[in-house]
This record gives C-alpha cells, structure tokens and sequence, in this order.
C-alpha cells in the first residue's frame, strides 16, 4: 500500500482529448458542485484507513474533474477510484449536496471493460488504464457467477464439498493462494457454511400461487428473491413472505426473476445492469402490485435507480420505458421502509435478546433508512436494541469489494467486529446478505463468532412465538 501511495496519482493533462466521455456536462456540472470544505473527510472509511486526500471523497472527485478536464488518467489514479466502496457515506454528510453516488458510478464506467468481460458488459469504451490480468479475470468470473442463481448454487455446492472436507480454511490461509489468487482466498473466507443462519429453507422460496394475506388484506406486494439472497439466504426469503402475509399483505413470488442488476450498476455495468433492470421490471411489475418487496439493500437501492438508469441507456432512450421504469422504482420498498409505513397487525410475542443493528451502507447512506429497522426491532417485546459504536462505518462488503480489495475489506470487517463486540449483544442483525456474510466472517476470525440473522428472521420469529434459539443457535 505505502509503494502505491507514493505514486504520482494525478492525471497528466494531453492536449486534444476527446471530451465525448461527458458530452452533457452532466458530471462536470456535479463535481462542480464540490466546494472541497473536506466535510465528507472523517465519514470516508478509505481516508480512515490511510489518511489520504486521494483515497477520500474530495480527492476522487478532484480526480474525475481532472479526467473530464480532459486529462490522462495516471494507473494510481485508477487505483484510488477502484478503493473507493461505493459505500455512500459522502453523500448524506455534504452540505453542498453533492451526488457523489452519480459520479463514482459513471467512473466505474471508465473503467469497465467494453464487451470483453462477460456476457453483454457494453457500456462506454474503457478511459481508465487496465486493471491487472489477475483482477480483470477475477472480474469476469465474478460477474459471471453472482447474478446468475443456478451458477451461483453450484459454485456454493463446490465450495460445501470443500468445507466438509475442512480443506477450505487451509485453503483460505495458504500464503500462496493469497498472494497469487487473493480474491479466491476471500471469497472462501467469507463464504457461507452449510447450515448457516438464513441457510435453511426450500432452495426455492417462490410459487405462482399468491400467498394470501393473513386476515383483511391491506396491500398486494410482489417480492425480488435476488440472487446471492436467494442461493446464500432462502430461510431470508421465506421469514420475509410470512411476515408480509402476517402483517396482512397478499405476497407474489414471480417465477422466472432474475438478477436485479444492482451488481453491475455498482461495477460499472451500466448496459448489463440495463437488461437486468428490463427483465426485473417485466418479471415483478404487474397490475394491482402495489409495491415491490426488497429485503437486499444493495438491490433495493439500484432498483430504486432504474427510472435514472434506462433513461441514460441509449438502447432504450424511448420515454414510455424510461417513464415505466421510473412508476416501477417508485414502487419498490426495501423490507423495513415498507412494514413502517404500513404498521403492524400481527401481534409480536417475546424475544428476549439483546440485538444489535448494523446499518447496511445502501440502506442507510443510499436510501437513508435508518429509523425504521430500529423502530421495528425495538417494538419486539423483551428485545433489547443495542448501538454499535462508530456505526455508519462501512463493514467492507460493499458488493463484491471485499472479494476484489480483500485486505482493506478484511481490515474494515475487524474494525467492525471489534465494535460489535463492545455492545455485549448475542445477536448481530442486519438487512444485506453482503452485511451478514461479511461480519459473521470478520466475528469469527477474530475468535468470537456470533449468530447473525436478517431482520426479517427476527420479525418472522417474534411473531410466530419461536424462542430465541432459533435464532442464537
Ligand atoms: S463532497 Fe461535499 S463534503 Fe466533500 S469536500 Fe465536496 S462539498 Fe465538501
Ligand atoms: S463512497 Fe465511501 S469509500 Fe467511497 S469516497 Fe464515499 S465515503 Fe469514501
């Protein structure tokens, strides 16, 4: 890290580029409205880590206003922009209301291989340098793995074969594979274990038949399974239709649902994200659905993008769509946003444990929900609330980060581990598979593994009365 840091990270100016990468103005106009006050400084986990201008919000954004200045982004350059977490935390701290979201999106762009890393990549040619043949195909097989569930369920049944055998820690601590295949060392570290918590359940949590509403019906809801929530986490998806069945909702589980998109968004995807967005609105979206479930925040806060994201697509510029996509994520709901406002029915029944809450960065920094879950779990009799310290904090997950910045991500996932062990809690509850699978992996390479569920589970077992070692183990 320190060789790298020492690199000259700015752009070198080189007359007569050509500035079609932003023929709007459009970003420009956005990194313009960073006045560099340096607010956003002490909320960035990367400026934490390393205490650099390039590696915080103000920096990155200096760099892009460099290279839609025109000038030749340096491979430091890349590198500070591909450190970034994409965790949001700039953004609801900025008092000039920058959309820095907007801005590390459209630079993940620049860097993404067009038509060269998978199936459908497209998107803009690539701006940036390349990224190092080892991530670039740890890329590709990422992207072409995770938003596919049946790929992805035999790759997780490759890697129980590999757990059963024990080999996978050893694997995981080999010092060759992490220095030659880092990215395969992390993903078998953060790696779920056969009968992990959400493990259990039907491989498949959908049915044609509506679940009918429990009592009056008050709302008809359709729900994304997603797709490392449906592979890592059916017990999550079945917990989140009984609750919304409970609390009164006529639940439709469409067959045939694919990946939301919100992997290649976040990735720089933008066109592959597109054709996901297109499938998922014509999957989910239907007469008489009056809202549209989500119990991932990464999914939830990209499907909440659509309207945006099939506007800028050139291959579907015509209003109707853009204008369909936009009624469609002004139905989605993440899980928690939804039962809030709805209000409960169902009567909950004593869950005396103590819990704490970890705020997935894509619900509380990207949707800014953060009161609901809270006010949901405290209504949970006998349900002690508990905060962990320095919460806003990213966890290191951040969609596929911690498989392809492995030792930030491992060092942001002890940080917070430590945090969560000073509340004393017995339960660590989240609202992102990516939150769970990564802190549950951080709690026990420190030697103190914790139960973690899904607020879902949680709800689901207040209100069916089940004890708390369904969910402590
Ligand atoms: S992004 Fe916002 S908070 Fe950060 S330096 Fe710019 S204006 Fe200030
Ligand atoms: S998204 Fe997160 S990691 Fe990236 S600049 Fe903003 S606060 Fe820092």
């Amino acid at each position: 890290m320190a060789e790298l840091r020492q690199q000259d990270a700015r752009p070198h100016r080189v007359a007569g580029r050509p500035s079609a990468v932003d023929p709007a103005g459009e970003l420009a106009g956005l990194a313009g409205d960073c006045v560099h006050c340096g607010f956003c400084l002490p909320a960035c986990p990367t400026y934490q880590l390393w205490g650099e201008e390039m590696d915080s919000p103000r920096g990155r954004i200096h760099l892009i206003t460099q290279i839609l200045d025109g000038a030749e982004p340096s491979p430091a350059a890349a590198l500070h922009l591909d450190r970034c977490l994409g965790c949001m935390a700039c953004v609801p701290v900025c008092p000039s209301g920058v959309r820095y979201d907007r801005l590390i999106e459209a630079a993940r762009a620049w860097a993404a291989p067009a038509g060269r890393a998978g199936p459908g990549a497209g998107g803009p040619p690539a701006l940036l340098p390349p990224r190092a043949l080892r991530e670039r195909i740890a890329r590709a097989a990422i992207f072409a793995t995770f938003p596919y569930p049946a790929r992805l369920r035999l790759a997780l049944a490759s890697l129980h074969v590999l757990q059963r055998a024990g080999l996978d820690r050893r694997l995981a601590g080999s010092a060759a594979l992490n220095r030659f295949l880092p990215e395969l060392a992390a993903a078998l570290r953060v790696a779920p274990r056969p009968g992990a918590a959400g493990a259990s359940g039907a491989r498949r949590a959908t049915t044609q038949t509506p679940v009918p509403a429990a009592g009056q019906c008050r709302a008809r809801v359709a729900v994304l399974t997603g797709c490392a929530q449906r592979v890592f986490f059916p017990g999550v998806n079945q917990a989140t239709i009984r609750v919304l069945a409970a609390e009164g909702c006529e639940v439709i589980v469409p067959q045939g649902q694919g990946c939301c998109g919100a992997l290649s968004l976040h990735g720089g995807r933008t066109a592959e994200a597109a054709r996901f967005a297109r499938a998922t609105i014509a999957a989910l979206d239907g007469p008489g659905i009056d809202a549209v479930i989500v119990n991932a925040a990464g999914c939830g806060s990209a499907m909440k993008e659509y309207g945006q994201l099939l506007s800028a697509d050139p291959a579907r510029a015509e209003r109707a769509a853009a204008q369909r996509a936009a009624a469609f994520s002004a139905k989605v709901r993440d899980l928690t946003e939804f039962l809030a406002g709805l209000g409960p029915v169902a009567v909950r029944h004593p869950l005396p444990v103590r819990a704490a809450y970890h705020d997935p960065c894509h619900l509380g920094h990207a949707q800014r929900i953060t009161a609901e879950p809270r006010d949901l779990l405290a209504a949970i009799p006998g349900l002690e609330l508990a905060e962990i310290p320095d919460g806003a904090v990213c966890c290191g997950s951040a969609g596929i980060y911690n498989l392809i910045q492995p030792e930030p991500a491992a060092e942001l996932g002890h940080r917070k581990a430590a945090a969560i062990r000073q509340t004393g809690a017995d339960l660590l509850v989240s609202a992102n598979p990516g939150c769970l699978l990564q802190i549950s992996a951080a709690l026990a390479a420190d030697g103190s593994p914790m139960p973690v569920a899904h607020i879902a589970e949680v709800l689901d077992a207040s209100i069916r009365g089940l004890p708390p070692r369904h969910l402590l183990g």
